[in-house]
């Protein structure tokens, strides 16, 4: 077979909340990425392998080095000589290709991510030439970690850095190398095997409880689709094309939108104070929301965000931001600091001059 064949996102059943997730982050990388949280086996990775048959074709680099032309407006020091000259010259340095999914293998070293020295070079020419790591194939595609709460944390912030920046620096002694990277981040957990520490959950956009389905017509129908893909793959997936490629040129017209959907003040201000009733800490969490309202007012086809936009993005914004820690933390020490104001004054009040 010349090429896998994955299984539809749009035959999965159900999980229409998870559908939505991905397509909103898909519309607007400022929501940040999105975290499936659930057991195996609920259509997770399907459905993140799957998202990129509904994103727009993305410019790509024609350069081993990576160069493009957004680095070259941050500084002429992000690009190669070669590509310096084809740009003063007018020249393109990028073509249009479509978006993959690029997948962390869960043994990930941080080499294996930022990139590290080519093993075949090094033993063979004994000297140090860079093997690119996982990020720079993740740049403008769908970067998938399945399992992001095993990870070592050293490696899930150098991911969360890099998608947060857009770019992301290679240091070996003298030699830097500075390379773009702009995904989709898609992290999937199973809940029971660990929690995400609070620091780097906070940096994950939309999150989306995948739970098993729970109708016995709904199962039977999953079991009946897989049994249809697994016969034959081409046929099943041809049957979801023109639903999918519909879908898709949507999606392209709703992050053309995307730029010019506001949102007025009197839904902002609802939105803040459904933050602090909540008790969402982060500040995190109003750009979640935001953003992913304006998403969803792009993918109505709107410019203006309304209340339902804020009633669907909510929950996918906001669940697991509230910490009772912090909470008992800050009005702790608000205590404490109001205390030490008590006898600062107490004793020094007193005190002349
Ligand atoms: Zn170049």
């Amino acid at each position: 077979m010349a090429e896998v064949i994955d299984y539809p996102i749009l035959a999965l059943v159900g999980q229409e909340e998870m559908k939505t997730a991905l397509i909103l982050a898909a519309i607007n990388p400022r929501v940040r990425g999105v975290l499936l949280m659930g057991p195996r086996g609920t259509g997770k990775t399907t459905a993140a392998r799957g998202l990129v048959d509904l994103l727009p074709p993305v410019p790509r680099s024609i350069c081993p080095h990576g160069c493009e032309p957004r680095l070259a407006t941050i500084s002429m020091e992000y690009i190669c000589p070669d590509c310096a000259a084809k740009l003063e010259a007018g020249e393109d340095i990028t073509y249009l290709a479509s978006m993959q999914s690029v997948e962390l293998p869960l043994n990930a070293t941080m080499d294996d991510v930022i990139g590290g020295p080519n093993p075949r070079i090094a033993l063979e020419q004994s000297r140090w030439q860079l093997q690119q790591g996982v990020l720079y194939y993740a740049h403008r595609n769908v970067l998938y970690v399945d399992e992001i709460n095993l990870l070592d944390e050293e490696i899930v912030n150098a991911i969360l850095d890099a998608a947060s920046r857009g770019y992301y620096v290679v240091r070996r002694g003298r030699l830097i190398g500075t390379f773009p990277s702009e995904f989709l981040l898609i992290g999937s957990m199973n809940p029971e095997e660990g929690m995400l520490r609070p620091q780097l959950m906070d940096r994950l956009g939309l999150r989306v409880v995948v739970p098993p389905l729970t109708d016995p017509e709904d199962r039977l129908e999953i079991y009946e689709r897989n049994r249809r893909f697994t016969d034959d793959p081409v046929a099943f997936a041809a049957g979801y094309a023109e639903q999918t490629m519909a879908l898709a040129e949507e999606i392209a017209q709703s992050k053309e939108l995307l730029p010019q959907v506001t949102i007025p003040a009197t839904i902002a201000e609802a939105a803040m104070k459904l933050i602090n009733t909540l008790k969402a800490q982060s500040h995190r969490a109003e750009i979640v929301l935001l953003e992913a309202a304006r998403a969803r007012a792009a993918a109505d086809g709107r410019v203006d965000v309304r209340k339902e936009d804020i009633v669907v993005t909510a929950p996918l914004s906001l669940r697991q931001r509230r910490s009772d820690f912090m909470e008992r933390f800050v009005t702790d020490s608000r205590e404490e600091d109001s205390g030490i104001a008590r006898v600062v004054e107490e004793t020094l009040g007193q005190e002349k001059g």
